[in-house]
């Protein structure tokens, strides 16, 4: 296996951001279809353009040792991937020398219910389970093939397990509004942060129906406002997430708004697909391929050379912008593929 060779310089990029924050996805594949991620007969790549085990292991390992801290799992439905325990326990001895700070990982929580406790095992500690509505109708509806219950039990399996919990809900105009507080307090009496996140113009599935889903966090956060007092919280984790704690439960609330705010002076991150290719920007189509040099040699060198070399292409910022009534800068690639 691969160990972390530390390098002398850490990634920083042309804006003097240094890059500890890398997100994997480690599958396309997924057992829901999504509205606003993936279109009901997604075609998915075939096997042998994805990187194995381990490969992944190789890839994280090399980031790693290039001054990544910290390493979210991806995908796609990340505890889809066949044996994806394998590399969790791998990424395990980063976390017990020290290098690694945080593993962690953004589920869609399906398969919890097995996975919980050796994701704890492997030294996960907090973990993402997106849900945007806890009516099991409108679960269905906009996950296609979701059903509510099978989340919640890996949601009480993960809480058991000892994992803490953040749901992430994509704030849909129209259809989950009403459940705002009912979200909110459905998350505060299980003690989990839930963090709203605006929808984003991804995919090929039009744009009219993104423009018409659109619901912008400041109306979101003007409601909560109604009836709770917002204290702003400094805390920043590099990424489009602002948060704000309510002063009557003390739950924390988290706004990612990646398209009426611009967050990326402070941006930490990257993001590595699952054949391979490492996109510097969520927003931008600037892509290099890693799997060519992972896989050209055995020796890590021509890959920490096209990792440098691809940093240095991080663009200052993205441009997705709503305002002007078209989703300009609208990305023809799914969440799936980059791991949102
Ligand atoms: N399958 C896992 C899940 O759903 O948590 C991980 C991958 S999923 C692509 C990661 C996150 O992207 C989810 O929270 C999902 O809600 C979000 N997402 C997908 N498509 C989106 C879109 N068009 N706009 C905003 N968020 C989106
Ligand atoms: Fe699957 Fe997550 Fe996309 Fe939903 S958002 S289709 S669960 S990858």
């Amino acid at each position: 296996m691969t160990q972390p060779v530390t390098q002398p310089a850490p990634l920083i990029d042309p804006f003097q951001r240094a890059i500890t924050y890398l997100r994997v996805s480690v599958t396309d594949r997924c057992d829901f279809r999504c509205v606003y991620c993936m279109s009901e007969n997604m075609k998915f790549l075939p096997k042998k353009e994805l990187l194995t085990l381990e490969e992944l292991d190789r890839m994280c390992s090399t980031f790693i040792g290039l001054g990544v801290r910290k390493l979210r799992i991806t995908g796609g439905e990340p505890l889809v991937r066949r044996d994806i325990m394998t590399f969790f326990q791998g990424m395990k001895r980063h976390l017990d020398t020290g290098v690694l700070d945080e593993l962690t990982l953004t589920t869609n929580g399906s398969q919890l219910t097995r996975f919980a406790e050796p994701l704890f095992a492997a030294g996960v500690r907090r973990i993402n389970i997106s849900l945007d509505t806890i009516d099991e109708a409108k679960f269905a509806e906009i996950t296609r093939w979701g059903r509510l219950k099978q989340v919640m039990e890996g949601i009480d399996a993960a809480l058991t397990a000892g994992l803490r919990v953040k749901i992430n809900a994509v704030a849909l105009k129209g259809f989950n509004e009403d459940e705002l507080f009912t979200l909110q307090e459905w998350c505060v009496a299980r003690d989990m942060d839930l963090t709203f996140i605006e929808v984003m113009p991804m995919g090929d599935l039009g744009n009219e129906d993104r423009l018409d889903q659109y619901w912008s966090l400041d109306d979101l956060r003007a409601r909560l406002a109604e009836r709770f007092s917002l204290v702003d919280l400094a805390e920043r984790t590099g990424g489009p997430a602002r948060y704000v704690q309510l002063k009557e439960t003390g739950q924390k609330i988290g706004f990612i708004t990646p398209l009426s705010h611009n967050f990326c002076e402070s941006c930490n991150r990257v993001r590595l697909t699952c054949t391979g290719q490492l996109f510097m920007c969520l927003g931008q189509e600037d892509m290099v391929d890693l799997r060519a040099p992972l896989r050209a040699s055995e020796d890590d060198a021509a890959l920490v050379d096209a990792i440098r070399n691809a940093i240095l292409l991080k663009p200052k910022g993205h441009d997705f912008d709503y305002s002007r009534q078209v989703a300009d800068g609208q990305m023809s690639r799914h969440m799936s593929h980059t791991g949102g």
